[in-house]
This record gives structure tokens, sequence and C-alpha cells, in this order.
């Protein structure tokens, strides 16, 4: 359904393209995302899936193309031959309207569970502390760790960390989460948890991204699959075409891998 909606996109990506040192990992890329939609991507590795991602988010810059984030232009955009850059002040501004969450939680291991969630509001944000603090407490009830706040991370399991960066991500109020491969580090009885918990915010309408290699969340959960292979958008569209019924050899001996 995203697909054909005209709906106006919250990421459109248009012709991104992206190397390192003369290698191209990002083929000539175009994708929208709608709001409230979740779009899996899938690939082999190397294939250039965190390298999008990262580009989404701006922490890396693309060759050629353009990003843009709601109705905003982040980064660049091509005018003729020249590419336009914002300035770092605004890169950030924009940047915090986008969560992204690790395959290593990445939190900060010196800072308490509900200051790990409080961070990044308060600084980057300018909010009050006072207020993001009753919402973290919030944030962290809806991921299940109300009784967790004043822990530290190293006191938690993987799958409990990783719900603490999922709240820390919600706290920024983001128009779209970024998740790249949030389960690949966790021991296998520990990827449920998580996986619901993602579910749940798709249930509640985020506009969500998720790296996975989990194909039965991808055809639960996914309004659009996109399979990329050799830093190429091979395939896109619903889960029933993308995972039952592929078009492209290079998406199916890919799926019957990882099947
Ligand atoms: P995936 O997440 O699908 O495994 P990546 O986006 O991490 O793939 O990587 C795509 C390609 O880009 C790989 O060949 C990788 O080695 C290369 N690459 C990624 N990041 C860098 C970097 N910072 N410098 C040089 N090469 C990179
Ligand atoms: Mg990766």
């Amino acid at each position: 359904m995203s697909t054909t909606s005209t709906a106006a996109p919250v990421i459109d990506l248009r012709g991104v393209t992206k190397s390192f040192s003369g290698q191209v990992v990002l083929h000539d890329i175009d994708l929208r995302l709608e709001e409230g939609t979740v779009t899996v991507v899938l690939g082999p590795s190397g294939s250039g899936k965190s390298t999008l991602l990262r580009t989404i988010n701006h922490l890396e810059k693309v060759d050629r193309g353009q990003v843009r984030i709601k109705d905003t232009l982040i980064g660049y955009r091509q005018s003729g031959d020249r590419l336009h850059e914002l300035s770092e002040r605004e890169v950030l501004r924009q940047r915090s309207r986008i969560g992204f969450v690790f395959q290593q939680f990445n939190l900060f291991p010196h800072l308490t569970v509900l200051e790990n969630v409080v961070e990044a509001p308060v600084s980057a944000q300018r909010r009050r502390r006072t207020e993001v603090e009753a919402e973290a407490r919030q944030l962290l009830a809806r991921v299940g760790l109300a009784d967790k706040a004043a822990a530290y991370p190293r006191q938690l399991s993987g799958g409990q960390q990783q719900r603490v960066a999922i709240a820390r991500a919600l706290a920024l109020q983001p128009d779209v989460i970024l998740f790249d491969e949030p389960t690949s580090a966790l021991d296998p009885e520990l990827v449920g948890e998580v996986l619901d918990v993602i579910k749940e915010l798709a249930r509640d309408g985020a506009t969500l991204v998720v790296v996975t290699h989990e194909i039965g969340f991808a055809r639960e959960v996914a309004d659009t699959v996109v399979f990329l292979d050799g830093g190429r958008l091979i395939e896109q569209g619903p889960p029933a075409q993308v995972l039952d019924n592929p078009r492209h050899e290079r998406t199916r001996a890919f799926l019957e891998r990882v099947l």
C-alpha cells in the first residue's frame, strides 16, 4: 500500500550514490517512506544496509542525490552539478528528528538508565530536564523497564539494554526511527522481547525502518520490504510479494539462504 500512495513521504531519497575510496557502496538509490509505515531492509552482509541508514541519519555524506526528511532537505541538493550543504548546526538539528537504534545498543555506561534516556532531549533539544524526566519514566514503562530507571547498563541483559536504547530513541520524539540489526547481538531467547517492543511501536503508528534478518518479523510487521544487494536496491514491495514471490533471482537466492 505504501508504494502506490501519493501521500507526502517522511523520508525521500533520490538518486543517492555513495562511495568509500572509489568503491561505490550505494548505487542511485530511490526510496520513499511514508508516515506510519514500517520498512524492512534485507540484504547480505556488505550490501550497504548500514550505510543506507547512516545516510538517512546524516552520519554519511552522499556523493550524489538528495535526502529529504519531511519537507526539509537535509544536507545535500543538486542544482546543476553543485552540491549544497547545510551548516553543522542545522545537521544536528535535523538529526535529532531521527531516532537510531544500533546493534550494539551504544548506551552510555556511566549513566543510569533514566539518565541515558534524558540526555539527548536535554542536551540536543534543550528541553527542560524535569519535563523530560517525567516523559522518560513513561517511556521506560512503555518498554517494560519502569523498575530499572536507577540501574546502570551493565546490570541489564542485552534485551533490556536494547529496550532502553529504544526508549532513548523515542525520547527525541522523532519523525522516524531507524533500527540497524537491533536483535543481532542478542541471545536467541532475548530477541522476542525486543521485536515485541518494535511491533508495538508499529501498531501505534510510528514510522520505522528496520534492518533485520528476522524474516518472520518482516512478514508480520512490514508494509514494505526492500532488498539490497551490492549497493543496489534490487526489489521493493509488500512482504507478500518480495518474500513469497520475489521477482529477482538475487532476492530468491538470498531468501533461500536465510530462511
Ligand atoms: P551492510 O550493513 O549491509 O553489511 P555496510 O553498509 O556496512 O553493509 O557496508 C557496505 C560496504 O561499504 C561494505 O563493502 C563495507 O566494507 C563498506 N564500508 C562501510 N563503511 C565504510 C567506511 N567507513 N569506510 C570504507 N568502507 C566502508
Ligand atoms: Mg550493517
